[in-house]
């Protein structure tokens, strides 16, 4: 099991070590492999709340699942809801990269 000289994967997931690639890959797992309920019920109430218009930039008009990816992916809202440590792997992993991606 020696795969480390594959320098596409730049990170694994501190939670479950899987491969992870990106800061947006990382951040898509964790929405869905490491979401809690919490999170899901805290969506829910903002979403009927905002109408599905987003509170921190112009995006409007969004079902609730497009709107739940928006904030927590966009926004970075998931590592908000993430164990404690996660949230610094991350952007210690990809801070550098980040003006890069958003596009
Ligand atoms: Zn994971
Ligand atoms: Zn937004």
């Amino acid at each position: 099991m020696t795969n480390t000289n594959c320098d596409v994967i730049k990170s694994k997931c501190i939670v479950c070590s899987v491969p992870v690639g990106s800061k947006l890959q990382y951040k898509c797992h964790l929405f869905d492999n490491h979401s809690t309920s919490n999170m899901e019920a805290d969506l829910k109430v903002v979403f009927d709340k905002a109408e599905g218009k987003c509170s921190l930039c112009e995006r409007d008009k969004m079902d609730l699942e497009v709107f739940s990816k928006h904030l927590m992916l966009d926004h970075d809202k998931v590592l908000d809801y993430m164990a404690p440590g996660v949230k610094e792997h991350v952007l210690s992993n990809f801070e550098s990269s980040q003006a890069n991606e958003s596009r």
